[in-house]
């Protein structure tokens, strides 16, 4: 079981371990904000920006979406009680959240027991964070996030967008230049 395996690595992982002390306010002051894709994982992102542990605040979620009060509560958490003073929106090329279609969706969600009445309450292409293009999505997080009445103003907020298969990012919105 997938479980076993995992506390058995753990153990590996312990063993050998040697502890370090960091301070959970981040090195860099950033909080980055990106998508749970697992090609991302690993210290891929990080590693191709140059990010440590102890460095930022990594917070994920499917297609990198600043739709709901969760994200921006957990940039402004970062922010006011950790320390954080700048934000990096950071998207990826070939995200899945492009491909999430609503009958699609729906067909597989009944087929695993949901109820017909709860899908039919929700816009469920929205509801899920259905993408349309992995650029705009980060434009738009970006305005989200910096239209947000509580984040501060001076905090600059970037867009980029990473290549899972290259490493290579890209500035799409560079905080310190644009005003949105
Ligand atoms: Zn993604």
């Amino acid at each position: 079981m997938l479980l076993d395996e995992v506390l058995e690595s753990n153990k590996k992982f312990v063993e050998k371990f040697n502890e370090i002390k960091l301070s959970p306010i981040p090195r860099k002051k950033l909080a980055i904000v990106t998508c749970m894709d697992t090609r991302l994982t690993d210290g891929f992102l990080e590693q191709a920006m140059g990010i440590k542990r102890g460095d930022a605040k990594i917070i994920k979620n499917a297609g990198n979406n600043v739709l709901n009060h969760d994200v921006i509560r957990s940039v402004a958490a970062a922010i006011f009680a950790l320390g954080v003073e700048e934000v990096m929106l950071v998207g990826h090329h070939d995200c899945g959240m492009t491909r999430v279609g609503a009958e699609k969706l729906k067909i597989t969600m009944v087929e695993r027991g949901i109820s017909t009445n709860e899908i039919a309450k929700v816009d469920i292409q929205k509801w899920i964070g259905a993408i349309e293009s992995e650029e705009s999505n980060v434009i738009k997080g970006v305005e989200k996030i910096k239209n947000s009445s509580f984040i501060p103003d001076d905090i600059p907020v970037h867009g980029l967008i990473i290549d899972p298969l290259t490493g290579i990012v890209d500035v799409l919105y560079n905080g310190y230049e644009v005003q949105i």
